[in-house]
Order: structure tokens, then sequence, then C-alpha cells
């Protein structure tokens, strides 16, 4: 029998090997983000176990930033690195552990289904194909990435779209693979109409560096993206302070920031009822926005979500308050789930991507909705 090898020394790869010496008995841990705050991403490839019966530990899982979301998860696997089917996984005693039989030579382990910076590359490389579209560079990571932002539409109403300030929380390209593909559809008549009356600046992968790094929340200097938007520095986090600048040139009249939850099983929207600045107005569009996404997908429900923070008490760092105030526009967070959704389960695959990329579709019918009252 060949020796089990364990490796994650690739793009958005994230394990560290304490002992493989025991297929029943494999001992992993995640490694920490760059800022030593975070961890819970994890993708590795595991060779030479086909057909043996695989026990992995993930030791550390326990001291996770979120270990609640290990309650009712299932760990994805792949040998095509296409289909990620969810495997026999439990946690008990601050360990995650995983039960699977490789069907291949080599096998692939993952939090989510991985959109790798390749992958990354390939969506921009497919947006700027499309005559609709154009490219623009907003400025370089800390590593030295480029971060970009896709633009289209010709209207006066200014929607900016957002996604990976998490960049463990993967399912957001997935989303917006599925939103970009449907939006520079030219054949898609609610997509011209959008097109006709907004311009669409949007931000496909807001955490290069993390993502490469596989990191589960911060950028390469430890900074968390998403607590970064009241002060952003070109030094700490330079991906916020030039979408924020790049903001403050257009203006913003719709804001949608894209994530995932690691504990919730359920498509939810978070809004920015708690700033100082909200309104009626603002109460009025984040109601018929998350009505009408409702309507457009049984994959989206407004039952489950974050409890709403006291008024005035909003958490100024966050985009989607940050945003709202700063434009009186409506901003909101959208968050699907690393787990499933508990209101149409699938035992196989789990949320997936290819229904992240279903969601990303529907969400241009409660943008169509919103857009008339946006100002
Ligand atoms: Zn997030």
């Amino acid at each position: 029998m060949s020796n089990l090898h364990i490796s994650a020394a690739f793009d958005s790869g994230n394990i560290d090997v304490v002992d493989a010496s025991n297929p029943d008995g494999v001992h992993l841990r995640i490694r920490k983000d760059a800022g030593d705050q975070h961890l819970q991403w994890f993708h590795f490839q595991v060779a030479g176990a086909r057909g043996r019966p695989l026990t992995l530990h993930i030791d550390n899982a326990g001291q996770c930033s979120y270990p609640k979301g290990w309650e009712g998860y299932s760990t994805c696997a792949s040998v095509d690195r296409r289909n990620w089917r969810r495997v026999h996984t439990t946690y008990e005693d601050g360990v995650l552990t995983i039960r699977h039989v490789p069907e291949a030579d080599l096998v692939w382990f993952a939090y989510f289904a991985p959109f790798s910076l390749e992958q990354h590359h390939d969506l921009l490389a497919t947006c700027q194909a499309s005559p609709l579209a154009s490219i623009e560079r907003l400025g370089n990571t800390v590593d030295g990435r480029p971060l970009d932002k896709v633009v289209f539409g010709e209207g006066a109403r200014q929607i900016w779209v957002i996604a990976r300030q998490h960049p463990g929380e993967s399912m957001a390209s997935w989303w917006m693979e599925g939103f970009l593909g449907r939006m520079l559809d030219p054949d898609d008549a609610l997509a011209r109409v959008l097109r006709d009356a907004a311009t669409f600046h949007v931000v496909p992968h807001m955490n290069p560096d993390g993502g490469f790094r596989g990191h589960l929340r911060c950028n390469a200097t430890g900074a968390n993206l998403n607590r970064e938007w009241h002060e952003p520095t070109e030094a700490r986090s330079p991906e916020v302070f030039h979408v924020r600048n790049a903001m403050d040139e257009s203006g913003v009249d719709l804001c949608l920031d894209v994530h995932g939850d690691e504990a919730l099983p359920y498509n939810f929207i978070a809004g920015s009822e708690a700033i100082p600045g909200w309104t009626a107005r603002l109460a009025g569009l984040l109601d018929c926005f998350k009505t009408e996404y409702a309507k457009a997908t049984p994959d989206f429900q407004t039952t489950y979500g974050y409890p709403v923070a006291p008024a005035g008490e909003a958490n100024m760092t966050m985009c989607t308050n940050q945003v709202a105030q700063r434009f009186d526009c409506l901003a909101m967070t959208l968050e699907m789930p690393f787990k499933d959704n508990a209101d149409l389960p699938d035992p196989i695959y789990g949320w997936s991507p290819e229904r992240c990329a279903h969601l990303g579709r529907a969400t241009l019918h409660p943008m169509a909705a919103v857009l008339v009252q946006l100002r």
C-alpha cells in the first residue's frame, strides 16, 4: 500500500498535518489567518487513499471562529474539482471528524466548494469578452494583487455589488458567477431594463490575498475587511480604501455585499436598521427588496436572520452600515449558508455552487422591483 500524502500548498489551500501515518486516525489542524484572530476555512488534497476508509480529525475545530458552524455541518469533497459532494462529518468535543472512502487516488476536501483566484481571473476574462462590460483597476492589494471592478449599464442610478470581503466565503463567488452571467446576457429582458436604468459597479473579489492564502476572514495584514469601512487605510486595508474612494466618486443608490454565514442554514439579508440616519424610506426599500427576493426564489427567506442592533448603535466599520449612512441609500448584506438551506435541504450536495448561482440570477428581480423607488 502506498503512503498517505496530504497537501494544502496550492491556491486557497489551508491545513497543517499533525500526523498522517495512520489512515484510521489522521490528525490535522486549520491554520490561522494573518493577524492570528480567525480560522475556519480548510481546503486540502489527500493522495494515496483510493478505496481506503479514511478518518480525518481536525483537532482544533473547537478553537475556530464559529464553532457553531460545525453543528449539523457536512464536509465538501471532490475527485474532479467540479462536483463537491457532502461527506460524513461529525463534531464532538471540539474535534471535527470526516469519514470517507475516496473513489480515486486524489481527493480534495474543503469547507465549501472552493472558488480559486484562477477562477476569479477566468470570471473577469468572461466579463470583458462581453461588449456590455468593461473592467477597471481600482488599485492593488497588500500582496500586490490587482483589485478589479466590472462596470456595465448606462443608467443614472449607481448600483454597487461586492463579494468575498471574507475570503473563506467562497459561496459569494459562485453567486457572483450567476449574477454577472445573467446581467451580461444580451437576451435577458430584465437585465437589459436594469442596465438601461442603472450603472453597475461590481467587485467580484474584494480579498484576493486572503483567498489565495486560504484565510477565513482577513487580508494579508490581518485586517477583517468588513470592520474597516469607517477608516480604511492604504497600508492596512487598501481593498476597502480603494473601493470606498470609488464609491465616493460615483455615489451609491444601492449596495449589496455578498457573504456566507457559518452557523445559520438559510439565505437571508441583514440591513442597516441601527444607523443614525435610518428612515422610513430606507425601511420601505429594505422590506420591498427582501419580499421581492423571497417571491423570486424559495431559496431566499425572511423568517431567520441576524437580530437587529438597537437604534443608533450600528457598527459603522461594516460596509452595509457605513455605505447606508454615507450615501443615505439601501445597503444590505446577503448571507448564504455553508451548510444547506434547511427549508429545501439537499443531502447529497447541501448548499452548492449551482444553487448559489441560481440565487445570484434571481437577484435581478428584487433589484428591478426597488429600482424606481431608490431616489
Ligand atoms: Zn462574511
